[in-house]
């Protein structure tokens, strides 16, 4: 094994070997050095038995190189039909909004600026009006997320005191945010109120005896109870805690902030919904039906907010100046929602018409079927989701590209989709790989159509 080690090329040899002008001497350099401790490595291991010739050391160099230049966090197609997909990022901005937000980034704004009197000004000063006309709330605020939103709201106004909060709404939405346990850390003091599928007025009635001070509801989200149930609406809630003076907190997770049944689209809440009920704040994210950036706004009574802003909190979950720009961009689109729906890609893929999806993955089959002639293509009706646990009991008449190759199995297909230069994400169902035309972007089609086609000639995609 040691005579065999030896045999590995050295370093220079290798740099004098390849043909790699116009790189970086440090960065070839650095690729080398990998390749070769992986090859070292490797033979120690066994998993490699013979050693690679220099040219063969060399091209190893050469995708070394590639794969450096490839940042790990980068842009991919989903094609798999779920518009917000939690794991591929939620709500895409889009050419527009993206570059409305670039804009402001890419050098210096007026974020804490007033143009205006030339003194200090908020940097929440900008979404703040265009919130309140939206919703018709009195005052609004951003913070980073709306996990964050929840935090300083329930902090800020909850801290030490009683909270009372139905046991069907006790939920925990992923990535560890338990409401229990955010209540427990902002100082809140839970009161669960009811039974897991059924809490009624009453039931409040008897938490208020007991002590409660605020009362929250939270949007079960990703989950529905279903069957044996009752529950009270925000509504019902508001108008009982005004009785007794006691606040009422409603975090809405996901909502629209225009009207989704003007476009014929039933379920899902609106912020100006929850405004109406009466609560006295509301809060949601910023990249699920809204479309837009990671964010969590808020919008209420006055003096609740202005709390929130003066809390020490609100300086360490702050909301950056690309999601305050990008957010902007967003609600102000949505005051003409015939814009807003053509404009805002989430919204666009949600309220696209199913006839329109139709013609689209008819299209993408025909020139897929011309440049894969021996695989099975065919364009088919599948049922597309809004993900993000954003409306979990509604489903979309989607239509995709159903593809089964030869030689290969669709699991292989997925993988090489996947993996390719531009990673295209699909889903596999009845033994086909769907490519889903709802969850693609514009111009999104040709580069699938492209991504597939390499697979198809060559492997990789
Ligand atoms: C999604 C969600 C959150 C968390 O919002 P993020 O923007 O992901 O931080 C909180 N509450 C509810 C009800 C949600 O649906």
């Amino acid at each position: 094994m040691d005579g065999n080690l030896r045999e590995l090329p050295n370093m220079n040899a290798l740099l004098e070997h390849g043909d790699f002008s116009g790189l970086a001497r440090p960065r070839v350099k650095r690729a080398a050095q990998s390749v070769l401790s992986e090859l070292r490595a490797a033979l120690l291991l066994g998993t490699v038995s013979e050693i690679p010739s220099l040219d063969e050391c060399a091209e190893m160099v050469r995708r070394e190189l590639d794969k450096a230049e490839t940042a790990n966090l980068r842009g991919v197609i989903n094609a798999t039909g779920i518009i917000l997909h939690t794991n591929l990022g939620r709500a895409p901005l889009g050419d527009e909004l993206y570059s409305a937000a670039a804009q402001v980034y890419r050098g210096y704004s007026n974020l804490e600026y007033d143009l205006e009197t030339g003194q200090r000004g908020s940097r929440y000063s900008h979404i703040e009006s265009l919130v309140c006309e939206l919703t018709g709330a009195e005052a609004a605020m951003v913070v980073n997320n709306n996990a964050a939103a929840v935090f300083i709201m329930l902090t800020t106004l909850a801290s030490g005191k009683r909270v009372a909060i139905s046991r069907g709404e006790l939920v925990e939405i992923g990535g560890s945010f338990r409401i229990p346990e955010i209540m427990e850390q902002s100082g809140a003091q839970l009161i669960e109120v009811g039974a897991t599928n059924k809490t009624r007025l009453a039931d409040y009635s008897r938490a208020v005896s007991n002590g409660a001070e605020i009362l929250l509801k939270v949007h079960t989200s990703n989950y529905e109870i279903v069957g044996f149930t009752e529950s009270v609406s925000v509504a019902e809630l508001a108008a009982f805690g005004h009785e007794r003076g006691l606040p009422v907190l409603y975090d809405m997770g996901s909502c629209f902030v225009l009207d989704p049944e003007r476009f014929g689209f039933r379920g899902g809440e609106t912020a100006r919904g929850g405004i109406e009920a009466g609560a006295d704040i509301i809060c949601f994210s910023g990249d699920k039906l809204l479309g837009s950036m990671q964010g969590g706004i808020m919008a209420g009574r006055r003096e609740y907010i202005a709390a929130i802003k003066k809390h020490p909190l609100a300086r360490v979950l702050r909301a950056d100046k690309l999601t305050l720009a990008a957010l902007e961009t967003t609600l102000r689109l949505c005051l003409y929602p015939e814009e807003a729906r053509e404009r805002i890609p989430t919204l666009a893929m949600l309220f696209a018409e199913t006839e329109e999806l139709k013609s689209r993955a008819t299209t993408l089959a025909e020139r897929l079927r011309a440049a894969c002639p021996e695989w099975t293509v065919e364009a088919c009706a599948v049922t597309d989701e809004t993900g993000g646990g954003s409306l979990p009991n509604v489903h979309l008449s989607g239509w995709a590209v159903a593809l089964e190759p030869t030689g290969f199995s669709v699991q292989e297909l997925e993988r090489r989709l996947r993996r390719g230069r531009v990673p295209v994400i699909i889903r596999i169902s009845g033994g086909a790989a769907l490519i889903s035309v709802r969850t693609l972007l514009a111009g999104e089609d040709e580069t699938v159509a492209e991504a597939v086609r390499r697979v198809y000639e060559g492997g990789g995609a």
